[in-house]
């Protein structure tokens, strides 16, 4: 006997017996996907297939070509939905894949584009550097200054695209204010919710109209993949970016699904604990003589944590610092770490600690990230799942080890 996914699928919608999936933590576990009917299979497999034989012409199973979609990469999909609240979500081979899908998707010639000032340096690379050689206008703003924010919508604009928490200076951007912006300019609202995931905001509930993440991060979590997502709450728009992904070529492997599938079950437990132990950090730094700048939303201490608290649930897993002696000393600090990893990523089981200005964010131009606070010696800390008090004692002695190397 052989079972098709349509019929797994009547199968899943036919169970009376199962209790309404409802809270974060069971949908993280269940959503989207069922046991194998057949075989008892817990996990969903990694269809690794290219194709898929029809029994006619035009009679398909819902599959045709894994350019176009994947049962694997479906089953992601349906379980970021349920994430976020909202209906539709495609899977992207990276990040920036689905933001290339986004823009391509939504983007003409002669079209304009506003972003929040301080984003990821791929963003900004992206419209800067690709997308303005097809006539995308694409304005940097300061989302979080809501004069700067309304006086950008004043001219005719396609998409406004904001980061909140932004990466890497951890400026927030009030999503309600943002989202009734883009209200009144007939305009479309995306939130890059890559460094909080639906776990600590969910950027629908206060009227964005799409989602964007990066899932290699913490929807992943364990440093293993790349991939990202665009989620929705409109079947057109789901419609625009499925059309995109094909037409581009940019749809998420089986495994890297397969990989986020299993990653994204512990999501909640694991922003849980990232944020307890980057709040214990963020405390250690901010009482640390040496700190001379910290961001962490999570404290009180943060210009925005009125605000913080509003839109999210707890202050996240990154800080942002910065220390006496400027980029020497900082640059110092980073090359004495020894548990927290001098690396490219953030969202990782582990400690990650980033220079922005050579790494991440190298594509901004100077002028740009002077204007978003990108500063030389500015630090980011990505607070992993370590015991905290190893990574305090890892930071400490990089601390001392960056003021020795100012002295000497
Ligand atoms: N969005 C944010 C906030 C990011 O930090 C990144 C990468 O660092 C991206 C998007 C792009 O994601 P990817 O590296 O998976 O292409």
């Amino acid at each position: 006997m052989t079972t098709t996914l349509e019929e797994k699928e009547k199968c899943e919608a036919s169970d009376g017996h199962r209790p309404p999936l409802q809270q974060f933590e069971t949908l993280a576990l269940h959503a989207g996907t069922t046991a194998d009917p057949v075989t008892g299979a817990m996990l969903t497999p990694i269809y690794q297939t290219t194709t898929y034989r029809q029994e006619a012409v035009g009679k398909d199973k819902g599959f045709k070509y894994s350019r176009s979609g994947n049962p694997t990469v479906s089953a992601l999909e349906r379980r970021l939905a349920a994430l976020e609240g909202a209906g539709f979500a495609s899977c992207y081979s990276t990040g920036l894949a689905a933001t290339t899908a986004l823009f391509l998707a939504l983007l003409r010639s002669g079209d304009r584009v506003v972003c929040s000032q301080a984003v990821y340096g791929g963003t900004v690379r992206l419209l800067r550097q690709t997308l303005a050689h097809f006539g995308v206008e694409a304005e940097f703003v300061d989302t979080a200054d809501s004069g700067a924010f309304a006086n950008a919508l004043r001219r005719p604009t396609r998409l406004v695209f904001i980061e909140s928490p932004a990466n890497p200076t951890l400026k927030l951007t009030d999503l309600v204010f943002a989202a009734g912006l883009a209200k009144q300019a007939g305009t479309l609202l995306a939130v890059d919710n890559t460094l909080l995931t639906p776990a600590l905001q969910r950027p629908f509930e206060f009227g964005a109209d799409i989602v964007l993440h990066s899932t290699t991060k913490f929807i992943e979590g364990h440093n293993a993949t790349v991939g990202g997502a665009l989620i929705t709450r409109e079947a057109e728009l789901h419609e625009k970016f499925l059309f995109t992904r094909n037409t581009i070529g940019a749809i998420q492997s089986p495994f890297a699904a397969w990989l986020t599938l299993q990653g994204v079950k512990t999501l909640p437990l694991r922003m849980t604990r990232h944020c307890e132990n980057a709040w214990r950090v963020a405390r250690f730094l901010e009482k640390h003589p040496r700190v001379t700048e910290l961001a962490y939303p999570g404290l009180e201490s943060f210009p925005q944590f009125e605000l913080a608290q509003r839109q999210q649930s707890a202050g996240g897993a990154l800080i942002a610092f910065e220390v006496e002696g400027g980029v020497n000393a900082g640059v110092r600090l980073m090359n004495s770490v020894r548990l927290c990893a001098l690396a490219e990523n953030l969202g990782a089981a582990e400690t990650i600690i980033t220079h922005p200005v050579s790494m991440t964010h190298g594509a901004l131009p100077p002028e740009q990230r002077a204007a978003a606070g990108i500063t030389d010696g500015l630090v980011r800390l990505s607070v992993g799942l370590e015991n905290p008090d190893d990574i305090i004692a890892d930071l400490e002695q990089a601390l001392d080890a960056s003021a020795e190397g100012r002295l000497s």
